[in-house]
């Protein structure tokens, strides 16, 4: 079966403009990148486009109030209260406002991992990568963090209520702890939200700590992974083996959706962590293990982040490539001096062995 491969050439409206880290290129050069390595066979992959998302849609998870603050702050209608709905990240640093074209792009990210959502449903594909998807910071009420409209939490709002789907796996990833997912699906025991991240201590958010495990009937499906400065690729891939595996066996996914950039490239430039592009690619082969474990090979792969773009296309290749077993060619990247595989693995056990204290009540594996 073919791969879908979802992508907007507006994507690039994205952009918040300069001296912003979040700039709207990177969609089109990761997919001019994946073009010249001939990547990109008609055999092999069947480009479709998506539809930006309706206000009915962002309402799956977004106020109507707050759709519409974004959307017309975003076409140049002055509100004096709009910090009452983002913060300071989103807006661009020159002008101090919601760029105009940001939100059209926030429409068509969301669509894409809806329309990612709907194709593995149906049985269209069984893998599907959204270049776009994956605005964790995105809250019901509030936007941050360079995200507006939470496509993830919209699209598995969409799945359970049209297929009926009662167990979502949704790993997360991107190098900052998923803020605004998490809060969505804290109380909902229907989702898995599994959620590797750098320390919360030493970057934005400031959450995702072990302790955060969900509430109410939620309790115990909230899992977060805080790595420590510079952990390495040996650390994630503990992770995978002495965590995530385990949930997946005993949680046994309907449906897995992974998203994240390339933000914890140890070359990215808004965070410390350690992966090598042998780490993204070890990151694509152990969902795509977990998929073929519970959901015959299905699941969706969303990508955004990344704040170094010479490494953006070749990180986002890796993970494509270990997802999808794809043989492609990663030389060009210079991966000088990169932490040893093995960093911060000491730290990342310990963490572990916190984490299984915190959990054991609910996860028999974690005993
Ligand atoms: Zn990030």
């Amino acid at each position: 079966m073919k791969t879908a491969i979802l992508y907007h050439q507006d994507l690039e409206r994205y952009d918040f403009g300069e001296g912003h880290p979040f700039t709207g290129e990177r969609f089109s050069e990761f997919f001019n990148f994946f073009k010249s390595k001939h990547a990109l066979s008609k055999d092999q992959f069947e480009r479709i486009e998506p539809e930006p998302a309706t206000d009915e849609i962002l309402k799956l998870v977004h106020s109507k109030d707050y759709i519409e603050a974004i959307k017309a702050a975003s076409e140049g209608t002055a509100r004096s209260n709009i910090f009452q709905y983002v913060s300071s990240d989103n807006l661009n640093p020159m002008t101090g406002c919601i760029p105009c074209g940001v939100e059209k792009g926030a429409r068509i990210i969301v669509g894409i991992s809806l329309l990612a959502g709907e194709l593995v449903a149906q049985g269209k594909f069984s893998k599907v990568i959204g270049v776009g998807g994956g605005m964790h910071h995105a809250k019901p009420n509030y936007g941050e963090g360079f995200c507006f409209y939470n496509d993830v939490a919209i699209c598995v709002r969409s799945l359970k209520q049209k297929y009926n789907l009662r167990r979502i796996l949704v790993l997360d990833t991107d190098a900052h702890a998923g803020n605004g997912t998490k809060e969505i699906f804290y109380q909902d025991p229907e989702v898995l939200f599994i959620d590797m991240h750098q320390d919360p201590r030493t970057i934005y958010p400031g959450t995702g700590f072990i302790f955060e495990i969900g509430s109410g009937k939620g309790e115990g499906f909230t899992v977060n992974l805080p790595l420590s400065p510079g952990a390495g690729n040996q650390a994630y891939q503990y992770l995978f083996e002495e965590v995530i595996f385990p949930l997946a066996y005993e949680f046994k996914p309907e449906f897995i959706i992974r998203y994240g950039g390339s933000d914890p490239h140890y070359l990215d430039e808004l965070t410390n962590l350690g992966l090598t592009l042998e780490g993204f690619k070890m990151i694509g082969q152990q969902v795509n293990q977990i998929s073929r474990k519970f959901t015959e090979g299905a699941s969706i792969d969303l990508l955004l982040s990344g704040y170094n773009l010479a490494v953006l296309p070749f990180a986002w290749s890796a993970l494509i490539s270990g997802l999808l077993e794809l043989d492609i060619d990663l030389s060009g990247l210079e991966e000088i001096s990169p932490p040893s595989g093995d960093s911060r693995i000491k730290e990342t056990k310990e963490m572990v062995g916190q984490l299984r204290k915190q959990l054991k009540k609910y996860w028999r594996s974690m005993g």
